[in-house]
């Protein structure tokens, strides 16, 4: 049987469009067997999602997305499969929700010095109470008429350098690799092609997240083309890594990376369930 695996989602509870119990439901009517829903620096939406999957023959892996600045730059970490109630993870994720929320009324702050009044709220509406992201900032400032679409917004306003761009420091890579260890799961490079980093920059990361105990890179995501998938493969090859595959879905609107729609792991890539025997026998067959 070919189990279908989806290892890279979000909600409402961060920067997704649908809530997690329509997430999942979405997933199951895209034949998606395994799933984690793995909000940016926040669990809230497994509870949700964990009864939405109850009985629908889904199996859900707790997961989360990590921000972590290194060299310099943001990098995702994914956990997957830990204990959600564990104290220092959820300590760690608080910190970084603390940090938000100042950098959401800065970027509303420095947006309206820029001419732009209003962003904060219009962020704040579209995250329904939940945490804000600049993903928030880009509905509002593209539903204003300030950008034609996401991809413009995040180059016009949100980036280094960009109006509304406010750099700070996200956890530390070793520190987040141990919050995830610590309550049990494990840790995952998340689209690791897409740090415009150079080969010799991302090995550097690569062997610093496996010497913290990292213990795959995404090697299929749905931001990876398939060559850059053979060259994540290769580099988890390199550095004795297994491989995980994640489609990086936020909702409908973004259509080019849909749930379940991934090409298969390249053949020479150890997948990251190689070391999840209980999950594989509660997939029905
Ligand atoms: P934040 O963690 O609040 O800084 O927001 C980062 C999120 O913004 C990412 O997880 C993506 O969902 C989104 N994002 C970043 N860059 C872009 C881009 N160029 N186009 C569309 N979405 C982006
Ligand atoms: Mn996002
Ligand atoms: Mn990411
Ligand atoms: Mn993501």
């Amino acid at each position: 049987m070919n189990v279908c695996y989806d290892l890279h989602t979000h909600t409402t509870a961060s920067d997704g469009t649908l809530p997690p119990s329509v997430l999942v439901a979405r997933a199951v009517a895209a034949g998606v067997d395994v799933l984690a829903v793995t909000d940016h620096d926040t669990t809230e939406g497994l509870l949700e999602a964990s009864i939405a999957a109850k009985g629908s023959g889904i199996c859900l892996v707790t997961g989360v997305e990590i921000s972590v600045t290194w060299g310099g730059q943001v990098v995702h970490i994914v956990g997957l499969g830990f204990d959600p109630e564990n104290k220092t993870l959820q300590a760690g994720l608080a910190e970084l929700r603390r940090f938000r929320g100042w950098r959401a009324e800065e970027i509303g702050r420095r947006l309206e010095k820029h001419g732009i009044s209003g962003a904060y709220e219009g962020a704040k509406g579209y995250s329904n109470g939940h945490l804000i992201s600049r993903t928030h900032f880009a509905r509002f400032l593209v539903e204003q008429g300030y950008a034609p679409d996401m991809r413009k917004v995040f180059k016009q306003f949100l980036t280094q350098g960009k109006p509304g761009h406010v750099a700070g420091e996200w956890a530390d890579l070793g520190k987040a690799v141990g919050w995830i260890h610590g309550a049990g799961g494990e840790a995952v490079i998340a689209h690791p092609a897409r740090y415009s980093m150079t080969r010799t920059k991302l090995r550097r990361l690569i062997g610093e997240f496996q010497e913290a105990g990292g213990a795959a890179l995404e090697v299929v995501s749905g931001s990876h083309s398939r060559d850059e998938a053979f060259t994540m493969a290769k580099h988890s090859r390199d550095f004795s890594l297994r491989a995980s595959v994640g489609s990086d879905y936020h909702g409908p609107e973004t259509p080019w990376a849909d749930l379940g729609k991934l090409s298969a792991l390249p053949d020479n890539a150890v997948p990251i369930w190689r070391g999840w025997p209980d999950l594989a026998v509660s997939i029905p067959a």
